[in-house]
Parts: C-alpha cells; sequence; structure tokens
C-alpha cells in the first residue's frame, strides 16, 4: 500500500472505494482518462485483484486473468493513484456533514481518517448470502482465505456438501478429488445459473469422472454423430447474480483433495432441493445435513455457494435518499450514477437500473466488473468536466457475453443464451452436440439469432455474436445454421 497516510484528513479529485476487479479497473481509467485529477483507493483488503492477461475473442467477448497483487503494483502502473488500506464505514455526502477540500461529500473510515471527494465510485462488491452461515462445519467461499479454510478442511473430509447451482459450486464440484460429494441443487439440472437443461446433460459425464479421461473419452466418442434437433421450450429462468470476491480460475490454484488417496471423484447430486437444517453428529459423521426432499445426509463439511448480495450497507446506513434495488444493489443509471449526487457505483455493488438493451442483463461476474470499473471512470470524469451528457454508454452493454470454463470445457455464453426475458414460446431453440465434444445451442426468435451457448472449442463465437447484433433473419438457413460443414459466414459477405 503506498502510505498508509499518517494524516486523518485526506482528499482527491476522485476516489475508488474497493480494490477488486471493478475499483482497480476504474482507478487504472480514472488515470488515464484525467492524469491532472487527484485519485484515491481506499480498500478494506490487502491485496488488489487486477484483470491480466486481457485477450479479445471477439469484438464483445474478453478473456482475462485476475492476478491479487500488492497495491504498489497499481502504483508503479498508475503513479497518479494513491492507495490507501482502510474500510470505509460512512458516507456523508456533501450538505450532510461532508467537510474538507472538496464537493462531493465525505467517507469516514473505520481506522478514523476522513477522506473528502469531488466524486466518489463505489466498487465495494458483494458478500455470500448469509445462508446456513452460523454453523461451524459450513462454510461459504468468497475469497482466498476461505478457499484456504476450504483447502485445509477438505483434507481431512470423507464426504462434503456442496449447495448450490451457479458457476462457484460448479467449479468447486470439479475441482474437488479423494472425497465424496453430495452436490444439492435447488433446480433440475447442475449449473442451472449458466446453462440449460441439455448442455448439464451434456458437462454431467465430464462432472463425474476425472478430467483427464473425460478428455479421453471424448476424443473416442466425438467423430461420428453429430444431433440436430429443433424445438421449443417453455421460458427459462433469468439467471440470478452470482459471485464475490475471487476471480477466475481460482481453482486452478488449489489442490483440492480429500481423505481418499485415489483420483475418483464420486458426486452424487440431489436435485430440486435445498438444505432445509444441520441436524447434530453422532458416531459416524459429525454433522447431517436434512434437505427439503426429505433425504438426510451425514457430512464431514458444507460448502455453500447460493449467491451473494451487494456489501453496500457503509454506504446505505444514514443515506435514505441512496436508492437500492430490491437485491440490495446500489441502482444506478446509465452513467453509473447513484440517485445521490457525484456518488457513483460499479461491479457486484451496483444494479444496472437503465432500461436494458435486448440482449443483456446483469450478472454479477468479473467480466461485467470490469466493464462497469471503467465505464464508470469515463462517467466520472466527464461528470467532472461538466460532459457528461455527452457519453454514450459503452457498446459492451449491448450483449451479455460471458466465457468460462467448466469440467474442463470451454463455455462461451451470448445474450438471451437461456432464453432469458424472453416469453413462454416466444422463441425456439436449435441444437448441435457431439458427445465429450461439443455442444452448441442457439436461441431464435422470428427466424433471428437471440443467445448462444457454446460448449468446446467451436470457434463459433464470432459468427453467433455478429448475428445477434445484426439481427438478420437466418430462417433460410434452416439448419445448415448449425451444419459444421457449411460456414455461415459466407451467406452474409
Ligand atoms: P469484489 O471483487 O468483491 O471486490 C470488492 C472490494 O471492495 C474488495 O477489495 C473489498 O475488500 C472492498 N470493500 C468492500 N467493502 C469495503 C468498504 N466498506 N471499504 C473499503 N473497501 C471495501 N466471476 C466470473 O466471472 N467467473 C468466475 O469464474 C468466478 N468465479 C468465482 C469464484 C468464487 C469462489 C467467487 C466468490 C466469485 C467468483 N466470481 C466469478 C464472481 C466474481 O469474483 C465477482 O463478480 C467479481 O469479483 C466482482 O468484482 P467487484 O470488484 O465488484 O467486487
Amino acid at each position: 500500500m503506498t502510505g498508509p497516510s499518517t494524516s486523518s484528513r485526506l482528499s482527491a479529485d476522485l476516489v475508488v472505494v474497493g480494490g477488486g476487479i471493478a475499483g482497480v479497473s476504474c482507478a487504472e481509467a480514472l488515470a488515464v482518462l484525467s492524469p491532472d485529477a487527484s485519485v484515491l483507493l481506499v480498500s478494506a483488503s490487502p491485496l488488489i485483484k487486477a484483470a491480466t492477461n486481457v485477450q479479445p475473442l471477439t469484438k464483445y467477448l474478453v478473456r482475462f486473468d485476475v492476478e491479487e497483487q500488492d497495491a504498489a503494483c497499481l502504483t508503479q502502473r498508475c503513479p497518479t493513484v494513491q492507495v490507501i488500506h482502510d474500510e470505509v464505514v460512512a458516507l456523508h455526502p456533501a450538505g450532510q456533514g461532508g467537510q474538507g477540500g472538496q464537493d462531493g461529500g465525505e467517507l469516514v473510515t473505520s481506522s478514523g481518517r476522513r477522506v473528502s471527494f469531488g466524486r466518489v465510485c463505489v466498487c465495494a462488491g458483494a458478500r455470500p448470502k448469509p445462508t446456513l452461515t452460523d454453523h461451524p462445519l459450513v462454510l461459504t467461499l468468497r475469497d482466498t482465505e476461505s478457499v484456504r479454510t476450504l483447502q485445509a478442511r477438505v483434507a481431512g473430509a470423507r464426504r462434503v456438501l456442496v449447495v448450490g447451482n451457479g458457476g462457484i459450486a460448479t467449479e468447486l464440484v470439479h475441482e474437488v478429488r479423494g472425497v465424496e460429494v453430495v452436490w444439492v441443487v435447488r433446480h433440475d439440472h447442475i449449473s442451472a445459473a449458466f446453462v440449460d437443461a441439455g448442455a448439464a446433460e451434456f458437462l454431467m459425464p465430464a462432472a463425474t469422472q476425472d478430467s483427464m479421461s473425460a478428455t479421453k473419452d471424448a476424443d473416442d466418442v466425438a467423430k461420428p454423430v453429430v444431433k440436430r434437433m429443433r424445438y421449443t421450450e417453455a421460458k427459462a429462468e433469468p439467471s440470478q447474480g452470482a459471485g464475490a470476491a475471487l476471480g477466475p480460475d481460482w481453482h486452478a490454484h488449489w489442490e483440492l483433495h480429500g481423505r481418499d488417496e485415489s483420483k475418483a471423484r464420486p458426486l452424487r447430486v440431489e436435485y430440486g432441493c435445498e438444505v432445509a437444517r444441520m441436524l447434530p453428529g453422532d458416531d459416524r459423521w459429525p454433522a447431517y445435513a436434512e434437505l427439503t426432499n426429505g433425504v438426510t445426509i451425514g457430512v464431514d463439511l458444507v460448502v455453500s455457494a447460493t449467491g451473494v448480495v451487494p456489501s453496500v450497507h457503509a454506504f446505505a446506513n444514514g443515506n435514505p435518499t441512496l436508492r437500492l434495488h430490491d437485491d440490495g444493489g446500489i441502482l444506478v443509471d446509465e452513467h453509473m450514477r447513484s440517485s445521490v449526487p457525484r456518488v457513483f457505483a460499479a461491479g457486484d455493488a451496483c444494479t444496472a437500473g437503465w432500461a436494458h438493451a435486448k440482449h443483456w442483463f446483469q450478472m454479477r461476474l468479473w467480466t461485467q466488473a470490469r466493464q462497469m470499473g471503467a465505464y464508470a471512470a469515463r462517467c466520472m470524469v466527464a461528470d467532472k468536466d461538466g460532459a457528461i451528457a455527452e457519453v454514450l454508454q459503452d457498446f459492451c452493454f449491448e450483449m451479455f457475453t460471458h466465457v468460462t470454463r467448466f469440467f474442463g470445457h470451454k463455455v462461451v455464453l451470448l445474450g438471451l443464451h437461456n432464453g432469458q426475458k424472453l416469453d413462454r414460446g416466444e422463441w425456439e431453440m436449435m441444437l448441435r452436440a457431439v458427445k465429450g465434444k461439443e455442444y452448441v445451442k442457439l436461441v431464435l426468435q422470428q427466424g433471428r439469432v437471440q443467445g448462444a451457448v457454446l460448449v468446446g472449442d467451436t470457434d463459433l463465437e464470432e459468427t453467433f455474436e455478429n448475428l445477434i447484433l445484426d439481427q438478420v433473419d437466418v430462417s433460410h438457413l434452416g439448419e445448415d445454421l448449425l451444419n459444421p460443414h457449411v460456414d455461415v459466414e459466407d451467406y452474409f459477405d
């Protein structure tokens, strides 16, 4: 950290709260866009998170690594950014007790610092939902520290119960070895926050095997059959936001191995249920988990990954004019402004309150944290210069994109990939599946592609990104749209 400053009174033109991907992206962009302004980043975590190895896969789809760094790295990259390690405990907007050299207001920190700001961006992230958290055998994943605890606890475990159906649970189930895993999912298929039942079925064999053997099997079965079918589907459940402080590939750096020395990954999935309550243990198991489907399971450890709630209490307390969404996020407009003048928000801490483009929706992921942080910086600087009305919203908010890996497979999600926002019976689905190798699903509405799920190395992301954005009528192509021997791009040259 630069500092820590000995002064209890600090002042900066542009202040960012939070050292996660949103806050760091925001601070980096502020340094570039407004080199003469003083920029201060206040973070409760000792390390910051930066996006590295940024690789655009298409115009909209970007893959990057998330690296934990010492704050000095940020100051080296951006010398005008000062970083302090402190926790903000209160926000006093201008005219409500704020003092000092800036006219936006003042932040108060847990160490007693008072930070006056011209503009502030709240990037305080989210924390795990407090389900079951008061039980000593229940662990909630959020940050490096909690993964370290998990690693130690899994090492002595025979059976682990994983609760949740989002990205974190999916990755965890894939990574844990040498221990029996029981996966409790609320839906009727796995990984429901991201994929539909078909993709889940595709992923399931990999979920139950060691990833090496899954790849081998994939090669064995990949060649002959390409299945295509076309049918309409009922409206999918809208995706729930998920996520928190760890970045992508967090699991790649941690060996999660249970008692059993073998590499086996016995997996059992309990569908359509949740944990009703934890029951006391006996001489066989330290505790039992009672599920809402009536099943009771003896466990050594329960890992809860059931989503997050925005971490905004320090800013909302005492500020009734700061509007929050029902999901707990700070409501922001198309310029990332909250309802309090000069207070912006980005990343997991905010809820996008503008009229969304047809193919975009918010999901609390690192991709959006990075996009929002950088865009909020542009808006803060324009606001400072009196030019915010001229800021056009960043093109990344035109379409939802996400790239990740589930069970060793590359997964690309584009647009309304699960039929989000589309009414029942209004859309149809076309799919191509090669068992163990690839799974391609398109969501079509009136002959136009609205979304896509691409599992495996399909190399189709650019084609379908363009088709979603251009809304070209592709009905004349019929099933050729997914014919692996037809280059769809040729039709539109
Ligand atoms: P955060 O990363 O949560 O950062 C918030 C920052 O604010 C922290 O530095 C914190 O210390 C600081 N802070 C909080 N309150 C205060 C305060 N009062 N004062 C000062 N500082 C404060 N997303 C993906 O896209 N892909 C994945 O594969 C993926 N895997 C994940 C795995 C796990 C286990 C978890 C927990 C999350 C995962 N996510 C994933 C979600 C992703 O990590 C988040 O969406 C993203 O990190 C949000 O970034 P952020 O900067 O908004 O918030």
